[in-house]
């Protein structure tokens, strides 16, 4: 994650001043949605008149899927800064009339970014959408990281999107709607997108969930890459329990010496469901319990007052038989 940081000042007072965004997910390159690169676009010569923006862009999203896109229309002026504009990679190649070419290039990137600015996403209900279902008249739009998790369909060979609603099209495209276990079509909704090879794989042949976090930036178990460093050595690394993300042992802060027995999970998705403090570590080297659900001071708490009737227990009773409302 430092990569991110080395093209910047050292400052952390202003730390979002100077990095950059992709102009249709508005996250950063480092993201765990799994849209690659950030590629910049441009200089497109219409865009070069533009006087430099008065309203800055908003933050970047980060892993929560509700920070995707943009909650108010974007200032183009802001987005084509210089009359050059980022974008992920994944990104701008599966959104509608952009042209992949020949060695990588691609075509009409700034028509999508300025059509996204409009463009609602069907799943997160935010600004930046650009990749529409292929179905005929279907007129719904996703993010890229939103079209995994909203369980749609993803052809990597043909670079199109298949909503929820359309997924029984996918039977027509014969084996590249395949799992790659069972080595059958099986049930469709069940299927997730590796973006790393873009095979299918179904939840149930792997044993694993498919929520929302699971598939979007999902990656199969030849494809896993650790998300801090990327590509490395993939001995010592952890899955976490929650969204099957790996991160090597050595690579998390602080670094773990050996892989734990029991499951695991990573930075995002320990969350205390009790005061929504997160983190890999809690202040003060306070412990996390219940799988990663509750911190030690909600922990503390709970065991000090009675489940049923919540008053505080009396210390010398067990938590069973709180005196208040037996
Ligand atoms: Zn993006
Ligand atoms: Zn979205
Ligand atoms: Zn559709
Ligand atoms: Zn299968
Ligand atoms: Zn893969
Ligand atoms: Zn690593
Ligand atoms: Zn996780
Ligand atoms: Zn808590």
């Amino acid at each position: 994650m430092d990569e991110q940081k080395s093209n910047c000042e050292e400052n952390d007072s202003e730390p979002t001043e100077c990095v950059q965004a992709c102009a249709l997910c508005n996250c950063v390159e480092r993201s765990l949605h799994g849209q690659r690169e950030l590629r910049h676009f441009g200089p497109f010569s219409e865009w070069l008149a533009l006087k430099p923006s008065a309203s800055p862009l908003p933050q970047p999203g980060n892993d929560d899927l509700s920070s995707i896109g943009f909650s108010n229309s974007p200032c183009l002026a802001a987005l084509f800064d210089a009359s050059v504009c980022w974008v992920h990679h994944w990104c701008a190649v599966w959104s509608e009339g952009v042209k992949l070419m020949e060695n990588e290039k691609l075509e009409n990137v700034d028509k999508a970014v300025i059509s996204g600015t409009q463009r609602l996403c069907e799943y997160c209900k935010r600004l930046g959408a650009t990749i529409q279902c292929h179905a005929e008249g279907c007129s719904r739009f996703y993010h890229f990281p939103c079209s995994a998790a909203s369980g749609s369909f993803q052809s990597m060979k043909q670079l199109f999107l298949l909503c929820p609603e359309h997924i029984n099209k996918a039977e027509e495209l014969g084996e590249e709607a395949w799992c790659a276990v069972c080595d059958s079509a099986g049930e469709l909704t069940d299927l997730l997108f590796c973006t790393g090879c873009g095979q299918h794989y179904h939840a149930a042949c792997l044993e694993i969930g498919a929520t929302p976090i699971q598939r979007a930036g999902w990656q199969c178990p030849e494809c896993k890459v650790c998300q801090t460093c990327k590509p490395g050595e993939d001995s010592k690394m952890l899955v976490c329990d929650a969204c099957d993300k790996g991160y090597h042992t050595f690579c998390l802060q602080p670094a773990m010496d050996s892989l734990p027995s029991d499951p695991w999970k990573c930075r995002r998705c320990r969350v205390c469901t009790e005061c929504g403090v997160r983190g890999l570590v809690l202040p003060g080297s306070a412990q996390w319990f219940d799988n990663y659900a509750v911190c030690e001071t909600c922990q503390q708490h709970r065991s000090s007052t009675c489940g049923v009737c919540s008053k505080p227990a009396n210390p010398s009773v067990a938590l069973q038989c709180c005196s208040m409302c037996h």
